[in-house]
């Protein structure tokens, strides 16, 4: 099963980036070329009946399964960036972070008003970034219509805060 090949490969990195977090690194399932198109393949599965125009990937792991999966979909990819990283005409969202704050951009040309959006990251924690997203793509006048993760942190229970947005939510791992 999908699930159980992504767990074994999946890394807990202990004390990234500061100490009593317990990272999830997915890089070594980019180093299996077969694997990663499995996880395509699959989230194309069960992604299959939304009408999606554009995947909007948040940096940066966001960006990796993110523009595979729009590629597969033969639809844009648009990146959600860190605050300063995109060069053109930017809109912005700021949100809590356990210290401090975060700012988030997307390009205010980067799809067209009423297009249908998937938000897709790498890995749903607090769900704090893919609401900010979701705000991004909604003050642009994008409908999201679902959401990817490769990895969802179910015992955060943060799947009830994207719901207001879209109840359409794949998780490959949980
Ligand atoms: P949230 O905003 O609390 O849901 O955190 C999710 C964001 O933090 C995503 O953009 C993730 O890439 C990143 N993140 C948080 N924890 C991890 C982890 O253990 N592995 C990889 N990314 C993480």
């Amino acid at each position: 099963m999908l699930e159980e090949k992504l767990k074994e490969v999946i890394r807990d990195i202990p004390d990234f980036p500061q100490p009593g977090i317990v990272f999830k690194d997915i890089t070594p399932i980019l180093k299996d070329q077969t694997l990663c198109k499995e996880v395509v393949f699959e989230f194309a599965r069960r992604l299959e009946g939304l009408e999606i125009d554009v995947v909007a990937g948040i940096e940066s792991r966001g960006f990796l399964f993110g523009m595979m999966l729009a590629n597969h979909l033969n639809i844009p990819f648009v990146p959600i960036r860190k605050q300063g990283k995109l060069p053109y005409k930017t809109i912005s969202e700021s949100y809590k972070l356990e210290y401090g704050q975060a700012t988030i951009e997307i390009h205010e040309d980067a799809f067209e008003e009423g297009q249908n959006i998937l938000i897709h990251d790498d890995l749903l924690a607090t769900g704090g970034t893919v609401v900010a997203a979701s705000k991004l793509i909604e003050k642009l006048g994008g409908n999201i219509v679902g959401y990817s993760f490769v990895i969802s942190l179910d015992f955060l229970q943060s799947h009830g805060r994207l719901t207001r947005f879209s109840d359409q939510v794949v998780s490959l791992v949980h």
